[in-house]
Formats: C-alpha cells, structure tokens, sequence
C-alpha cells in the first residue's frame, strides 16, 4: 500500500480519494477551500495545511484541479517538496499543451510523469468506476495502474504525454455533438407528432443509437440513468461540456483541424451557459433548443 498526495479535493477528488484509502492507501489531502478538507476528513483522508506537507515523502502525487492553470501553479509547488522518485498523476481535464508542459516540468525536474483524465462524472468517481485515460511513457502508466485501480473501472494507456487528454477531448467531443443530436431529433419528432416513446424504442436499437440516447436521454422517463428524470441536477454539468468543447476546438484551431460540428456544438452549449443553463446537466441543452423552435 502507498502514502499518497491528493492536491484539489473538489466534487471529483473528495470521493476519489476516499476511495483510495478504502482500498487501504494513507492519503494526505490538500484544497485550498477548507470546507473540501473537512468534507474528506470522516472518509479518512489526512487533511493537511499545504501542497507541500501533502507531498512530502508520498510515493505518488494526484492533481485533480480545475484547469491547466491551477495545475501548473500548483507544479511550483509540488516539484521543489516531492520526494525523489515520486509519480505525478494528474487526472484533471487540462489543455494538451498544459499537460505536455507539465509533463516537460516534472521530466527536468526528474519525476516520471502521466496525465490521466477520467469519464465517469461525480457518480464514477464515487462508485470508483471511473475509465482513466493515459499519457505517458510506458513504465509511468505500470506503476500508477495500482495507484488508480480503487477509483476505477477502467485504465487505458492512449500513448505519450498528453495523448491522456487528446483522448478526453476527442471523446467529449462526440459526446458534445451527439447530446446535442439527439436534442434537436426529439424537439423535430415533438413538433410532428411523433411520441418520445416511439422515436427512442427505434433509434435506440438502429443507427442512430448513442451513449446520449440510451444512458443520459434528454427526454424524462425513457431510460433509467437519465439526469433528465431528476429534473437535469447534474450529473455532467453543461459548465463542464463547454469547458471540454473548448479545449477541443482550440486544440482543433492549433493543429489545423476542421472540426465544423464541435465548434458548432461549443457555440449552442456557450449560449445555453450564457442563459444560466451551466449548472444543469448536458442533457438540458434540449430545453434551450425547444425554446428557439417555440415549443
Ligand atoms: P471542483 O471545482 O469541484 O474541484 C477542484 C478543487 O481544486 C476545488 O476544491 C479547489 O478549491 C481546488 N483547488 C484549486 N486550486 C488549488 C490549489 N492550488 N491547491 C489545492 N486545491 C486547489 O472540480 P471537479 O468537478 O472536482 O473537477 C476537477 C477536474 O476534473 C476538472 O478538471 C474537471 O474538468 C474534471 N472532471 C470533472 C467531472 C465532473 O463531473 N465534475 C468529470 C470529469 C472530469
């Protein structure tokens, strides 16, 4: 078992490491925020004062931080204080040149390095079902598969550093376009006649079946796991689709790539956050649509 650090105890990192140290880790946590540090602090997380008193003499450091930002200045940190021979996982949703940056940091500084974004939202992270997406050198990924298996369901390497993150964005990039997809299929099939019921029991089983339609369905009482049944309390928060569409058309921008359908998606779910929507789940993106088309 390992001592670990775990800096940014927020929504995803409370949950997550309280189920490493289920799995019998020692965790020193750390957050800016005091209520994160007393929220972990029954699940057995050692709460501690600063970033680096949470990674001092661990064998293994977890960022789960809000944004290539946050991680980089918390790098300042973390790289004068870990122990020699510490591997530094990063499993926040970050811009790929920030965690290639990151990776380079923590390299010169002499750390094997991952970044390792997850799927799963607040309820993967609890259930300790989340998928990890990694990039990194090969060895780096062995080592830390032990490290993330209690908070997963799932650990893919996806190739070098930054490649965690490319297959993040790339993922919730589909995921993005076909929640909106199958938005405006619904809104078309309302204003035609066509029953919620009919158009699911049909697309769900033909080709225009997706994780949209028949696992987070933004029409209520179709499908059990749907955020739509509870009134669209996320789940995954329309703030953090946009978040992800973002940094997938401006990685789309930098390297060249027509990504027409994402940055029309970034636009819709852009507006849907200018109209207060951000707080909902994705899946309230067919509210905003429904209201353009006058229903
Ligand atoms: P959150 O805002 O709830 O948590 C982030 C935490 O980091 C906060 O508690 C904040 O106080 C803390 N923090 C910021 N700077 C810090 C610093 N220098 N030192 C210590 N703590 C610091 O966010 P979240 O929902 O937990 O998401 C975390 C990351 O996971 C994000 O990159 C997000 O995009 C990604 N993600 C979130 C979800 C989700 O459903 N919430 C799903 C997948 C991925």
């Amino acid at each position: 078992m390992a001592v670990i650090g775990f800096i940014g105890l927020g929504h995803m990192g409370g949950p997550m490491s309280a189920n490493l140290v289920k799995a019998g880790h020692t965790v020193r946590g750390y957050d800016l925020v005091p209520a994160a540090l007393s929220a972990v602090a029954d699940s057995g997380v050692t709460t501690v004062d600063s970033i680096a008193e949470a990674v001092s003499g661990v064998e293994a450091v977890i960022t789960m931080l809000p944004s290539g930002k946050h991680l980089l200045d918390a790098y300042d940190e973390v790289l004068p204080n870990a122990e020699s021979g510490a591997l530094l996982i990063d499993c926040s949703t970050v811009d790929v040149a920030d965690a290639r940056a990151a990776h380079e940091r923590a390299q010169e500084a002499g750390f094997g390095s991952i970044d390792a974004p997850v799927s799963g939202g607040t309820a993967g992270a609890e259930a300790g079902t989340l998928t990890f997406m990694v990039g990194g050198a090969e060895d780096d990924f062995h080592r830390a598969e032990s490290v993330l298996e209690p908070m997963a369901r799932k650990v893919i390497h996806c190739g070098g550093p930054g490649n965690g993150q490319v297959t993040k964005m790339c993922n919730n990039l589909i995921l993005g376009a076909s929640m909106v997809a199958v938005s405006e299929a619904f809104v078309l099939g309302e204003r035609l006649g066509l029953s919620h019921q009919a158009l699911y029991d049909v697309a769900s089983i033909s080709t225009g079946q997706c994780w949209a339609l028949t696992t987070n369905c933004p029409v209520p009482d179709l499908v059990e796991t749907s955020r739509a049944n509870h009134d669209y309390e996320p789940g995954f928060a329309a703030a953090l689709m946009l978040k992800d569409l973002n940094l997938a058309v401006s990685a789309a921008e930098q390297s060249g790539t027509d990504t027409a359908i994402g940055r029309l998606a970034t636009d819709l779910y852009r507006r849907f956050n200018e109209e207060g929507g951000g707080g909902q789940d994705f899946g309230a993106i067919i509210k905003s649509i429904r209201e353009r088309s006058g229903s």
